[in-house]
């Protein structure tokens, strides 16, 4: 063995110390062990295997799915002296023939391979003819069905243990529940390796929650007031969205590109390209954008539509001041992102216990965004680590008031009851809070629904609160997205229970609204 893994520090990478659990794992690694290190994004992954690299005889071989990184990674290598390359379709095959002569020869310490790449049998059989010193498999929860990386290549990768029983094994991924983490060990066949767990906090990550009204101009006027001239990440769920936000964001003199899937791959490189290397530019993306994009200063990751999952959003967040320096996660959140989320699922391809999985995800989505505690406290729970109140987060610096919405809830899930009589219509939020509040439009005397006793039992609550109530409804489960009627909404088990008056609720207090020009139609 050359060099010690600290004396490799040091002298190839500049740094002083150690981070966390890098002694560790590298120390178990050079000593030929497997191991799964799950640290967040930005916490030092990359060195776990690239000293050992470095230390052990032979080549270290890098399975990444993030083909457009792979030749700024290696160039960052090359540029410290270590001798790196890359196998992807990105090449000729001048280009990657010299490469597999490179790693023949003994001469490389790295080498990246897409896993499709990897799993053809002329590369299995170039690795066979050479001499591998460990397989480093990153973005690992790229294994797991259920996440939204999953990439089926990466089902293939336990043939490695297969083929080199001897040559340790290190998975690494920012992805860390405890259901995610057990599903890479199976399928990678890691069952015996430790797992490495570094604290998934962000202390200088600022997160927030706002109820969302009129988004865009949410959105504009939290960038002109905290982040002028940062540089930030704004993610939508639709393409369409994407483009809009993009342009709508130019035309109030904040400079923004947008990335999504739909672009063709020149315009997304182009785009990632000016994005990492200008100032104060804003990326409005979908969650295509991020993976494996190191920019270390975004000082700010909005979200205008709600993420599918927590682990998304601690994913979409975290690429929040990696520099370490004071950032802020930004969320707007509303009544129709959980009618429409919870109609996503409803119509979505898959078997029940898929449906049901998505729908545990929104849930506990839905109860970070409502909870009325911390709110780092709630996303690190889901972790499972515990920390105490973070007096960093919208809720600790100012706690919301909760108020009892047990009357106004039986007033909504009556009037919910009468209208599902007439469920071959589709009656969506908007509607419902109209009869509540007693407003006589077209569509009311369409169907007579003035008549109704319900109509106008709610005036006393403005339309934000109603539909506060309803969201919140709707995210604890008391209210549901009709399977079949578009937007409709209808009773659940745990409806009945609140109109019988057995279960009290406590709903939060939104914030009161300026007064603005318009108000929103609901639907
Ligand atoms: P990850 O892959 O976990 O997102 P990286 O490996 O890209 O994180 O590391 C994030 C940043 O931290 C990089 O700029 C890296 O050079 C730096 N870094 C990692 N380990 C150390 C260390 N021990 N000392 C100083 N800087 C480090
Ligand atoms: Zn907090």
């Amino acid at each position: 063995m050359s060099a010690s893994p600290l004396e490799t520090l040091q002298r190839v990478f500049g740094y002083d110390s150690f981070r966390g659990d890098q002694k560790a794992v590298i120390d178990h690694v050079v000593s030929g062990g497997d191991a799964l290190v799950l640290m967040p994004t930005g916490g030092g992954k990359s060195l776990c295997y690239q000293i050992p690299a470095l230390v052990l005889p032979g080549t270290c071989v890098v399975v990444s799915p993030l083909i457009a990184l792979m030749q700024d990674q290696v160039d960052a290598l090359i540029e410290l002296g270590v001798k790196a390359a890359f196998l992807n379709s990105s090449q000729d095959w001048r280009t990657a023939r010299d490469v597999e002569q490179a790693f023949l020869a003994g001469e490389l310490d790295l080498l990246y391979v897409a896993p499709e790449r990897l799993l053809t049998d002329r590369c299995m059989d170039l690795l066979s003819q050479g001499r591998v010193s460990l397989f480093a498999i990153d973005e690992a929860h790229c294994v797991s069905q259920w996440g939204h990386d999953f990439r089926p290549e990466y089902l293939g990768l336990s043939i490695l243990h297969e083929r080199w029983p001897e040559v340790p094994r290190l998975a690494l991924t920012a992805t860390a529940t405890a259901a995610t983490r057990r599903e890479i060990a199976e399928r990678l066949e890691l069952n015996q390796a430790p797992h490495f767990v570094a604290s998934f906090d962000r202390p200088n990550i600022q997160y927030r929650i706002v109820e969302k009204n009129e988004v865009r101009k949410q959105l504009l006027s939290f960038i002109q007031a905290e982040h002028e001239g940062d540089c930030g990440i704004v993610y939508c769920l639709s393409r369409a969205r994407v483009e809009e936000t993009a342009t709508f964001l130019c035309d109030n003199g904040i400079p923004a590109l947008p990335y999504h899937a739909g672009l063709n791959a020149a315009v997304r490189a182009q785009n990632q390209a000016r994005f990492l290397r200008e100032e104060g530019m804003v990326m409005v993306a979908t969650i295509a954008f991020g993976m494996g994009v190191n920019k270390p200063d975004v000082r700010f990751v909005a979200h205008i539509d709600l993420p599918k999952s927590v682990e998304g959003y601690y994913q979409e967040t975290g690429r929040a001041g990696r520099d370490g320096l004071p950032a802020t996660a930004w969320l707007a959140y509303g009544l129709q992102d959980v009618v429409q989320q919870r109609r996503m699922i409803n119509e979505s391809a898959g078997d029940d216990a898929f449906r049901r999985r998505l729908g545990q995800q929104l849930d506990a989505m839905l109860g970070l965004c409502e909870t009325v505690g911390c709110r780092r406290q709630r996303l690190l729970a889901y972790f499972d680590q515990q920390i105490e109140p973070c007096g960093n987060c919208d809720t600790c610096l100012e706690p919301p008031q909760a108020w009892d919405g047990t009357v106004a809830a039986q007033k909504i899930l009556s009037a919910v009851y009468r209208l599902w009589r007439e469920r071959g219509q589709r009656f969506g939020a908007g509607h419902l809070i109209d009869i509540l509040r007693g407003k006589s439009t077209d569509r009311i005397t369409q169907y007579g629904h003035q008549t109704l006793t319900v109509f106008g039992i709610g005036a006393d609550l403005s339309e934000q609160a109603w539909r506060g109530v309803l969201r919140q409804l709707l995210a604890q489960s008391l209210l549901a997205v009709d399977q079949e009627g578009y937007g409709t909404l209808a009773l659940t088990e745990g409806s009945r229970a609140v109109l019988k008056g057995e279960h009290k609720l406590l709903f939060r207090r939104e914030p009161e609204k300026k007064a603005r020009g318009s108000s929103r139609a609901a639907g």
